[in-house]
């Protein structure tokens, strides 16, 4: 009988499993939302997922249990485990994906270079952070945050109020230092469950108001040394934490060509995009291999270079449709990804890969395309 790998979460990293799953010859089951969500092709189930009733019945048919996302509470995931069911990842690499303080201070006992950073409870103690950091600061919830929301530039101990006035019980904010950096990269990594690690080429990533706008793959310039720095601080991390599937690090690089970590997700995540198109084995592919604990496909580039350009809903609401069928026809070397998403203005609605020789080129190709959908 095929493997069967259940996806909590029905966005569209589930939806991108699909396909790969078809062909690895895996059963892909996913427990969505709501119905009509992007992965709503393999839902086999609707529900909350913070229902751990929810999901141990959805748990029940499957062989494994992965995610589209890292809200599942710790408590649904333990119990689960509790029950012998396979979770990758499991809830001891996930909770430093799902708590930014809990990740600042296990990278810390780890050595990986990141900002210097604080648990902040009140104004005073954000004001004393700022007194040692050059009066700015970035100020995140620990929680929760995604595309930059839970992210806030603070120059003054009251500019947290709000965020401080909502906290609850022991809980805390968690502050940053302002890192200058020059850009923004990302380092992905495959793991299996016995410890088998492959890695792919490190990514410059480019955000436009908190959220992923295009990646280029592999970073533009990166010295051998760069490339070297950045799969290290991967592998440490994938090992250290014990990491079950994809693993992505967000990195700065500061103009002293420091590297050091942002945030990390434990899934396919936005900055791996390019290899469905560009590498051998594309990061949705090589997720399902690594938590069905098959062997690792290889990550090695396809072409020179790839970009990927995100298409984000614009002002107008509607249907993609007779947009898409106009972009196809002006690009056809331009591969188009959608969600199934209704294009809400600056919502993740697709994406476009572009690979090739010439970076100029297959930087135009893949905005020209993106840009044909708003
Ligand atoms: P999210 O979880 O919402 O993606 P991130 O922690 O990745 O939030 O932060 C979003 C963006 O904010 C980053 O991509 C980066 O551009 C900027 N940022 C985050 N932390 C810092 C920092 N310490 N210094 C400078 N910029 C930062």
């Amino acid at each position: 009988m095929a493997l069967r790998v259940g996806v909590i979460g029905g966005g569209q990293l589930a939806r991108m499993m699909i396909a790969p799953a078809v062909e690895l010859g895996l059963e892909l089951r996913v427990l969505a939302e709501e119905e009509g969500m992007a992965a709503g092709l393999a839902a086999t189930a609707v529900g909350d997922y913070r229902d751990l009733d929810t999901v141990r019945a959805f748990a029940a048919d499957v062989d494994v249990l992965t995610f589209d996302h890292e809200h599942v509470p710790q408590e649904v995931l333990r119990a689960l485990v509790a029950e012998g069911i396979a979770v990758h990842p499991g809830p001891d690499a996930l909770q430093f994906a799902q708590d930014k303080l809990v990740m600042r201070a296990r990278l810390a006992e780890l050595g990986v270079p990141q900002p210097e950073w604080a648990p902040v409870r009140s104004a005073d103690e954000l004001q004393r952070f700022l007194d040692e950091h050059d009066g700015a600061a970035v100020v995140k919830t620990p929680r929760g945050g995604y595309d930059g929301k839970g992210v806030r530039v603070v120059r003054s101990g009251v500019e947290a109020q709000d965020w401080l006035d909502a906290l609850e019980g022991s809980d805390a904010l968690l502050a940053e230092e302002l890192v200058p950096f020059v850009r923004e990269l990302a380092q992905q990594v495959a793991r299996r469950p016995g410890g088998e690690m492959i890695s792919y080429p490190v990514v410059e990533t480019v955000q436009r108001d908190g959220v992923c706008a295009e990646v280029i793959a592999p970073a533009p310039a990166a010295t051998e040394r760069l490339a070297e720095v950045a799969e290290d601080i991967g592998r440490r991390i994938a090992e250290g934490l014990g990491v079950t599937g994809m693993l992505a690090v967000e990195l700065f690089e500061t103009d002293d060509e420091r590297i050091l970590v942002n945030e990390l997700a434990m899934r396919p995540h936005n900055s791996g995009h390019w290899s469905q198109d560009g590498a051998v084995t594309g990061q949705f592919e090589q997720h399902l291999r690594a938590v069905a604990d098959l062997p690792l496909g290889d990550t090695r580039p396809r072409a020179a270079w790839a970009v990927m350009v995100n298409i984000l809903g614009g002002p107008v609401e509607g249907t993609l449709g007779d947009r898409f069928e106009a972009a196809m026809a002006a690009h056809p070397d331009a591969k188009i990804h959608t969600y199934g998403k209704a294009p809400r203005p600056g919502r993740k609605v697709g994406h476009v890969n572009v690979a090739g020789d010439d970076l100029d080129d297959a930087v135009y190709v893949a905005r020209a395309a993106a840009a044909a959908f708003v």
